[in-house]
C-alpha cells in the first residue's frame, strides 16, 4: 500500500509538533522516520494510525483520503516500544488478538495463522507460553506477530527495540526486516538511533522540529547530507565553514590531478571538488573522520591529540586544531601528542 502525507501539520495548543510534512512512502517500502526527541516522528506515526488527526494536510492511503476513518478501519498493524502484551493471556491468545476485528487471511484456521507467525518470527511451539516467562526480545517478536495476524498493509513500529540491549537490537532488526521482506508490508519505523535507520531501511527520513530535513536512502543521506543537521545527525562528521578563495589545479592522491575549489579554514588552504554553486564567497563542507589519514592527502591540518577511544577495528581520535575539534578515525592507536591527518578532495561533501 503506498502512503502520502500531503502538507501535514498537528499542533497542540501552542505547540507545533509538525509542520507542512510531505512524504510518499511507496508500496512495500521499508520506510523510516529518524530524529532527536520530540522531532516529531511518533506524532506522524499517530497520525497515521489514525490516534490523531492532523490539524491541515490529508493522510492517504492508496490516494484515499483517510480523514475520519477510525484506527481499526485502517488496516494498520502497530507494534510500540513497550510490549503491551496482556498478562493474563498465552501467547497464542495475545496473537490471536490481532484478528478480533478480522477473520485469518487466506482462509486459514484461528490456530492455523497463530501457528505460521509464530513460525514466522522464530517463536514456533510457544503458543501456550504466559508473557511473563518470556525475554523481551521474545515478547517484542508476540507483539510484531499480533501486529501481523490480520495481513495488513501497513505496519507502524514505534521505537520497537528500544528497550533491548544492543546485541538482541541488532538481531531483531535483521528479522523484522527479513519478516517485512518476505511479507512486502509497507512499513513506516520509527527510530532515534541513526545506526538502526540506516542500516534496516529502503529510504529514511530525517526529522527536525517537526519538519523534514532530507528524505533518500541511507547511503545517499550519510554521503550527501543536504544540511548540516543532517551531516551531524547521521554518523560522526566533521563540518567546516570555509571562505572561497578561487578555483584551483589540485593533487589529489587517489584521483590524479584534479580541478578544484580552493576555500580557507583558519588561515589553512584545502582543495575541494568543484561545485557549481562556488560564487558564494561562504560555503560549509563536511570530511568523515574515516577519510582522514595520517601524513597523508591534499589537505593537511595539524593538532593535538587531546583523547583516543580504542574501539578495535578503529581508534577514534579527537585533534584539538587550533580551537577547533577534529574527530578522525585510524587504523592504529597514535603515539604521538601531535598529529598531522589530511583528507582528499573527493572525500569532502560541501553542504
Ligand atoms: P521522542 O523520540 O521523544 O518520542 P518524537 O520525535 O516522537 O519524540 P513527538 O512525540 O511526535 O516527538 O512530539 C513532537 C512534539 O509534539 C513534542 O514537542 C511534544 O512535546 C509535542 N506533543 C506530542 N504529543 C502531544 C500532546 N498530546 N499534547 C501536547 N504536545 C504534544
Amino acid at each position: 500500500m503506498r502512503v502520502d502525507l500531503d502538507g501535514v501539520s498537528k499542533r497542540y495548543g501552542p505547540t507545533t509538533a509538525l509542520a507542512d510534512v510531505s512524504l510518499s512512502v511507496a508500496d512495500g517500502e521499508f520506510f523510516t522516520l529518524v530524529g532527536p526527541s520530540g522531532c516529531g516522528k511518533t506524532t506522524t506515526l499517530r497520525l497515521l494510525g489514525g490516534f490523531e488527526e492532523p490539524t491541515e494536510g490529508t493522510v492517504r492511503f492508496d490516494g484515499e483520503s483517510m480523514a475520519g476513518v477510525p484506527p481499526e478501519a485502517r488496516g494498520v498493524g502497530l507494534v510500540f516500544q513497550s510490549y503491551a502484551l496482556f498478562p493474563h493471556m498465552t501467547v497464542a491468545e495475545n496473537v490471536g488478538y490481532g484478528l478480533r476485528f478480522a477473520d485469518p487471511p487466506g482462509g486459514v484456521t484461528t490456530d492455523a495463522r497463530i501457528a505460521d507467525l509464530l513460525e514466522l518470527v522464530g517463536l514456533e511451539g510457544f503458543e501456550d507460553r504466559d508473557p511473563t516467562e518470556l525475554s523481551g526480545g521474545q515478547q517484542q517478536r508476540v507483539a510484531l506477530a499480533r501486529a501481523l495476524a490480520p495481513g495488513p498493509e501497513l505496519l507502524l513500529l514505534d521505537e520497537p527495540m528500544s528497550a533491548l540491549d544492543a546485541r538482541l537490537r541488532e538481531r531483531l532488526r535483521r528479522d523484522v526486516r527479513e519478516i517485512q521482506q518476505e511479507l512486502g508490508v509497507t512499513t513506516v519505523y520509527v527510530t532515534h538511533d541513526q545506526a538502526e535507520a540506516l542500516a534496516v531501511s529502503d529510504r529514511v527520513a530525517v526529522l527536525s522540529e517537526g519538519h523534514v530535513e532530507q528524505v533518500g536512502r541511507p547511503q545517499e543521506l550519510y554521503r550527501r547530507p543536504a544540511s548540516r543537521f543532517v551531516a551531524e545527525f547521521l554518523g560522526e562528521n566533521n563540518v567546516f565553514d570555509a571562505q572561497v578563495v578561487g578555483t584551483t589545479r589540485g593533487n589529489s592522491t587517489t584521483a590524479g590531478e584534479t580541478e578544484g575549489l580552493t576555500v580557507r579554514v583558519q588561515g589553512c588552504d584545502f582543495v575541494l571538488p568543484r561545485v557549481e554553486n562556488a560564487s558564494d564567497e561562504r560555503l560549509t563542507f563536511c570530511v568523515r573522520p574515516a577519510a582522514f589519514e595520517v601524513d597523508s592527502g591534499t589537505n593537511r591540518l595539524t593538532g593535538d591529540v587531546v583523547d583516543s577511544e580504542f574501539l578495535g577495528e578503529t581508534t577514534r581520535v579527537h585533534l584539538d586544531w587550533e580551537g577547533t575539534r577534529v574527530v578522525v578515525a585510524l587504523d592504529t592507536p597514535p603515539e604521538a601528542d601531535e598529529l598531522t591527518v589530511g583528507f582528499d578532495p573527493e572525500d569532502a561533501w560541501v553542504l
